[in-house]
């Protein structure tokens, strides 16, 4: 199978690249490329020209994630594309599934009249194709069943999501709350995340609850985590959202600061944006920081839903290390003891709940960490709320500015090495 020869992000680079060129209405064709990320934009239309000769075919698509597609017309887009494929490649590596070849699509091509005149091999198997030269496809059986996040979303904001529809299969760990588990979800066979929390409320309430959860459906930015739905059983809801392959940020231990600085970024944007829609997240802290082998950072478990808070509340013990002092001394909560917790939650070595209600601000041991970092968590943890650097002035500084480069592929090496790791301690299955 493909999938046995692919090893580790930086190694998947130097191994068979499968395409499968999409033909209108007609199927598609595989082809399959020994020389991976230097194949040429050039080669690529070489190839279609084979594949479609009465057309003029002068690029191509890919559909990313949402399903949206994106046009490939030079070698720099192409190499964006393969950064893009080999990092869902790790991802269904993680999970177990089964590889799918690159889908392309040629642009501005006729329907093209016969076929298959230059002798090309029918594959009619379900994988991935292991011939060299292109080879047509029929049913394409694994593809089409497959349905898109953007598809996905629209099935599950339909109010489709129930407890019979979901396998749950592994823990991914307990908070205050609940419980969070690696789902199946069995309509459009994506995995999910599911929190599970117990909760001894009347059905008002439960009511209360689902229609403050609506506005999640709302929440449309790349740095939150998608959410697919809720429905509560007997006594208990649960939450569909997302998964992420990479898992919250506690679980990492030392994070090195260029790649620190890349989730800062997604972090402060993800918080921007939901201020945005006048949201305060009130629960920043690492272990609702969630990455992926793609790269993304996500915030999750804000809170959208007060009488969520209130009920999980009720059965909450103690205080969490991450809080503003102003909360914890019982005063009003804004979008600065948000900005509190994002300083404290990049700042190793936490000090002791006490030290921060009692005495000065912490500071990071100097030395090791570069000056605009130290500036920026010491600014985000100033003990005054106000003088806490406002959402623009976040955005603006320089430790955020320096990072801001868009290069998700220093975070997915970063997660999947790590990964690899945590899977080589693990001893083999
Ligand atoms: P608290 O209840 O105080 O918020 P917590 O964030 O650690 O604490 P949960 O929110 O219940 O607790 O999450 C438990 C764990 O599940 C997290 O630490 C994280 O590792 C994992 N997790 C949560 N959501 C996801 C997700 N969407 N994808 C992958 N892992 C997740
Ligand atoms: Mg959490």
């Amino acid at each position: 199978m493909l999938w046995l020869a692919f090893g580790p992000f930086h190694a998947m680079e130097n191994q068979v690249l499968v395409i499968r060129i999409k033909i209108p209405n007609r199927g598609a064709v595989d082809w399959t490329v020994t020389s991976g990320p230097q194949l040429l934009f050039r080669d690529v239309l070489d190839v279609i020209g084979q594949v479609l000769p009465e057309a003029t075919t002068t690029a191509f698509e890919y559909e990313d994630e949402d399903g949206d597609r994106i046009t490939v017309r030079s070698d720099e887009e192409m190499k964006a594309m393969l950064s893009y494929y080999y990092s869902t490649v790790m991802e269904q590596q993680v999970n177990g599934q089964l590889i799918e070849p690159l889908q392309i699509f040629p642009r501005a091509c006729k329907p093209p009249g016969e076929r298959n005149i230059h002798g090309l091999k029918v594959n009619t198997r379900a994988g991935p194709s292991q011939h060299s030269s292109p080879a047509v496809s029929d049913a394409l059986p694994s593809n089409s069943l497959k349905k898109s996040s953007a598809e996905l979303k629209k099935i599950l904001a339909n109010g489709q999501m129930n407890e019979q529809d979901i396998r749950y299969r592994d823990t991914l760990g307990h908070g205050n709350g609940g419980t969070v588990y690696k789902a199946y979800h069995v309509p459009s066979g994506k995995i999910l995340a599911v929190k599970v929390i117990l909760l001894d409320i009347t059905l008002e309430l439960q009511k209360q609850i689902m229609s403050e959860l609506e506005i999640l459906y709302k929440c449309d930015s790349s740095y939150i985590i998608g959410f697919y739905g809720a429905f509560f059983v007997e006594n208990r809801i649960s939450i569909c959202t997302e998964f992420m392959d990479g898992g919250s940020l506690d679980v990492y231990r030392k994070i090195p600061e260029h790649v620190l600085g890349r989730i800062a970024v997604a972090v402060v944007k993800g918080l921007t944006y939901l201020w945005s829609l006048k949201i305060l997240h009130r629960d920043v802290k690492p272990s609702n920081m969630l990455v992926n082998t793609r790269g993304q950072v996500k915030l999750c478990d804000f809170g959208v839903s007060t009488q969520l808070v209130n009920s999980i509340a009720k059965t909450y013990v103690g205080t969490n290390a991450y809080m503003a002092p102003e909360r914890i001394s019982g005063e009003q909560y804004g979008i600065h003891s948000d900005v509190w917790s994002l300083g404290i939650s990049f700042m190793e070595p936490l000090q002791l709940l006490q030290c921060i209600v009692d005495e000065d601000s912490p500071v990071l041991p100097v030395g090791e960490f570069s000056e605009p970092f130290v500036h920026f968590i010491t600014q985000c943890m100033r003990k005054q709320p106000k003088e806490r650097p406002a959402p623009e002035e976040l955005m603006g500084h320089p430790f955020i500015v320096q990072f801001n480069d868009g290069n998700a592929a220093v975070v997915s090496m970063w997660v999947c090495r790590a990964l690899e790791e945590r899977r080589g301690q693990q001893g083999p299955p």
